[in-house]
This record gives structure tokens, C-alpha cells and sequence, in this order.
């Protein structure tokens, strides 16, 4: 469970997270939905433990991640807006590469192949990834957040720029994977949240405007379309 409490987070006087309390439990699969600047990239980077809270506390299962970051970071899996991808090794290699920098306790064979197979990347796993089209670098980069069988996974803007082809593949992709794992994944793309997630965070200018299920929040996500965000 990842609990959120008042969470801040300023760049001078920029409130780019302003109060965020929220609750994520286990197995949930939620949406960050809010406009471009909206602070959803902020939030994941504080879960994670990319940057640190200006003020505020972030516990997963009972850990603080500003006391035991290393605890925390095992725990979950990140795909980054620009996941740090090595255009010049193959598939394989840079996920070889993930697997011994993360040591990972799993047997690194199967471990790979399972995650390349889940994925659907295990077609080009000898390809340079520089030779590969954006869904498949995005998949790659997906696989990497799975190297370390993390219990969370945490996706910003997974589908951003890709074709609707690649944007059903990775959806296709995100669905399995929460199945077993709680999921986060930020869009600014109502369409996006509504295909992939049961419960919507809404955020906007920092703050969190509203959350819940699709269901509950249907007057509230038609309120917000209208208002900045994208569909
Ligand atoms: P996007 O969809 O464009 O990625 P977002 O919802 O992820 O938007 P954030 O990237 O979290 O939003 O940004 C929230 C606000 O904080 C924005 O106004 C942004 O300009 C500002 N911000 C983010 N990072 C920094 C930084 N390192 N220094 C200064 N301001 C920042």
C-alpha cells in the first residue's frame, strides 16, 4: 500500500505539488489524469525516490522513503517520461545490463525471457535498440521497470507519441501486467486513463482535484475534459 501525506514539493515559490494526500492500496490499477504541468511527473518522481518532498511523508507497506529509500526502490518498478535506454546494445543485452546492476535475486535466463515474452519484445530480442520503433523502445523500456520484480509499477505517459497501433499494444501489455501488481500510469489523456485504469487521481495544478473510481468520478472526469484535460 502506498500512502501519500501532504505532500509538497516547490521549485522556488512553484508549487509543483501543493498538499497531495492520497491512498493507493495493493493491487490497484490508477491513473493520474491531469493537463501538461499538472505535477503527475513530480508525484511519480517523489514515489520513486528520483527527488525528495519539500515537505510530506511517502510510505510503501509501512516504509518511509525519505528514511529507507533503498527498501522503497526494490519495491518498485519506474518507466520514466525518457526511460534511460542504451540505443547501442540489443534488447538482450541492455536488459543483461538492468539484471546486474538491480541484483536480482531470480535466475537471470528465465527471469529475462519471461519478462521479454510478458512484454512482447522477445521477437526482436537481438535487435540494436536504436533500430527499433518507438512502441517497441517504449516495451523495452517497460521491461527494464520489470527487471528488478518489483510489486509496483509506475509508468509516466506510457503511450505518449506512439500510433494507435503501438498505443493498443502497450495498453494490451499494461493490462497483464495488473493483473498481479499495483500500477500507476500518468496521461493527460482522459481516453488514455479510462481504457487502462479502475480508479482516477485527478490532478491540476498541483492539487488533487478529485479521486475514485471511473464510475464515481464520471461527472467529475466529463467536468475536467471540458475544463484542460485532452482526450
Ligand atoms: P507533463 O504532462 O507536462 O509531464 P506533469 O503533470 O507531469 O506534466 P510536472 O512535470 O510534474 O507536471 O510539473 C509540474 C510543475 O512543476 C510544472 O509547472 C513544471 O514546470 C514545474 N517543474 C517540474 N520540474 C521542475 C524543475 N526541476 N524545476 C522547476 N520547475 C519544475
Amino acid at each position: 500500500m502506498i500512502e501519500i501525506k501532504n505532500l509538497f514539493k516547490l521549485y522556488g515559490t512553484k508549487r509543483a505539488v501543493d498538499n497531495i494526500s492520497l491512498t493507493i492500496e495493493k493491487g490497484d490499477v490508477v491513473g493520474f489524469l491531469g493537463p501538461n504541468g499538472a505535477g503527475k511527473t513530480t508525484t511519480m518522481n517523489i514515489i520513486t525516490g528520483y527527488i525528495s518532498s519539500t515537505l510530506g511523508t511517502v510510505t510503501v507497506d509501512g516504509i518511509d522513503i525519505s528514511k529507507e529509500p533503498d527498501k522503497v526502490k526494490k519495491k518498485i518498478g519506474y518507466l520514466p517520461e525518457k526511460p534511460p535506454l542504451y540505443l547501442d546494445m540489443t534488447v538482450e543485452e541492455y536488459l543483461d545490463f538492468v539484471y546486474e546492476i538491480k541484483s536480482v535475486k531470480l535466475p537471470k535466463k528465465e527471469h529475462l525471457a519471461e519478462i521479454m515474452e510478458l512484454v512482447k519484445i522477445d521477437d526482436v530480442k537481438d535487435r540494436l535498440i536504436k533500430n527499433l520503433s518507438k512502441g517497441y523502445r517504449q516495451r523495452v523500456g517497460i521491461a527494464q521497470a520489470l527487471v528488478g520484480d518489483p510489486e509496483i509499477l509506475i509508468l509516466d505517459e506510457p503511450t505518449v507519441g506512439l500510433d494507435p497501433k503501438q498505443i493498443k499494444e502497450i495498453r494490451s501489455v499494461i493490462a497483464k501486467l495488473g493483473k498481479d501488481r499495483t500500477v500507476i500510469v500518468s496521461s493527460h489523456i482522459l481516453a488514455e486513463i479510462e481504457a487502462i485504469c479502475k480508479k482516477v487521481i485527478i490532478i491540476n495544478r498541483g492539487k488533487l482535484m478529485a479521486q475514485g473510481t471511473k464510475e464515481e468520478l464520471s461527472e467529475k472526469l466529463s467536468a475536467a475534459n471540458t475544463l484542460s484535460v485532452r482526450i
